[in-house]
């Protein structure tokens, strides 16, 4: 793969914002370069200098807890940011394409439409599995992205890795696998498969199993060159400093969110062995995620039913295969049993 080539010229060619804390990294201790307020912050913690541009030290950690380099990693506000750019970054607005494979996360197609860049469907199979021979059909010469989500959303199944490798290794652009719903999943991730394939793009987010969606901080894992590119068009202070500080400590925390992560995966079964009892519900799918889709009868109406009584989950029922669904997060045992018995009152 010739990444120089794939990278849209106009990005090829700019020069990047240089950033007052970009051009001195060196000691000191009085910083009259960046026009902040020299005397503070009316915080409870000083927040009137502007932050790591680069995130190093909250990077130096994730890598350790990742085991790839740091020079791999990019942070984003939300790995919806990492999306955005990639657009940016590989596709000529009116001219290129990129692939999608439906039902899935709907911030592709959102991003394509914002970018004025053609989103190519190619809906997954009955059993929600990718169709390796029609995405390679709908490849031409300026497909620049595939985007696979696994385990996907709102199917909560993982795509059959053998057939991620295949597009990886015959695709001449970018493969982006997003991993937000890895850490619920047996299968292992695929930022152990960056050295194999340099046009992987491994997305993840600290929004679902660490529980940090509102602080926003998304990652990309890839190949240096491409990191390279996403650094140099996000916006220089794309992460605040609350989120580094917050999340730095919370890394400290990996055998809570583990206990979480296997609390989650035991409700998750027993939700579903509950709800396949009841009348209505015509199909569990199986799920790799913190969340399961369910095949009920009259689902607008029991999605209705249920938000009258203050329970919102998610109807589907007009997403392509997903006719009468819903997508239902796991929640806690109280809440799950809440579910359950307002399912039940419904006739
Ligand atoms: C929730 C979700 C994300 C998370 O995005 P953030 O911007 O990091 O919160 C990304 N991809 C998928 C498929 C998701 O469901």
């Amino acid at each position: 793969m010739q990444l120089e080539k794939l990278v849209r010229k106009n990005i090829r060619e700019m020069k990047p914002y240089s950033s007052a804390r970009h051009e001195f990294s060196g000691e000191a201790n009085i910083f009259l370069d960046a026009n902040e307020n020299s005397f503070g912050s009316p915080t409870p913690s000083l927040y009137n200098r502007y932050p790591d541009p680069q995130q190093q030290e909250l990077k130096n950690r994730i890598a350790e807890l990742k085991s790839v380099s740091p020079s791999s990693i990019f942070l984003g506000n939300g790995s919806d940011e990492a999306i955005d750019l990639l657009f940016r970054i590989f596709c000529n607005p009116g001219k290129d394409n990129v692939i999608s494979c439906p039902p899935t996360y709907g911030m592709y197609e959102v991003c394509a439409e914002m970018n004025d860049v053609e989103l190519r469907s190619v809906p997954l199979k009955e059993n929600f599995q990718l169709d390796v021979p029609a995405i390679f059909g709908s490849i031409d010469a300026n497909t620049k992205l595939i985007f696979i989500c696994s385990p996907n959303n709102p199917t909560g199944n993982c795509m059959d890795p053998e057939d991620v490798k295949k597009i990886l290794s015959r695709f001449n652009g970018l493969v982006v696998v997003d991993e937000a719903y890895v850490d619920y999943s047996a299968n292992p991730s695929f930022i152990h498969q960056l050295k194999q394939f340099e046009n992987l793009v491994v997305l993840q987010t600290f929004s679902k199993a660490w529980g940090m969606a509102a602080l926003r901080l998304g990652l990309a894992f890839a190949g240096e060159s491409i990191i390279k590119c996403l650094n140099k068009v996000k916006y220089p202070y794309n992460v605040n400093a609350a989120t580094q500080e917050i999340v730095l400590k919370a890394l400290e925390e990996a055998g809570k969110i583990k206990d979480w992560i296997n609390e989650t995966i035991s409700e998750r079964t027993k939700l579903a062995e509950e709800l396949s009892r009841l009348p209505g519900v015509e199909k569990m799918y199986p799920s790799d995620a913190n969340f399961i889709l369910a095949k009920i009868k009259r689902a607008p109406e029991l999605y209705r039913f249920l938000s009258d009584k203050g329970i919102i989950v998610r109807d589907r029922s007009r997403t392509l295969l997903c006719d009468n669904c819903l997508r239902i997060t796991i929640g806690t045992p109280e809440e799950n049993k809440q579910l359950l018995e307002a399912i039940n009152e419904f006739k």
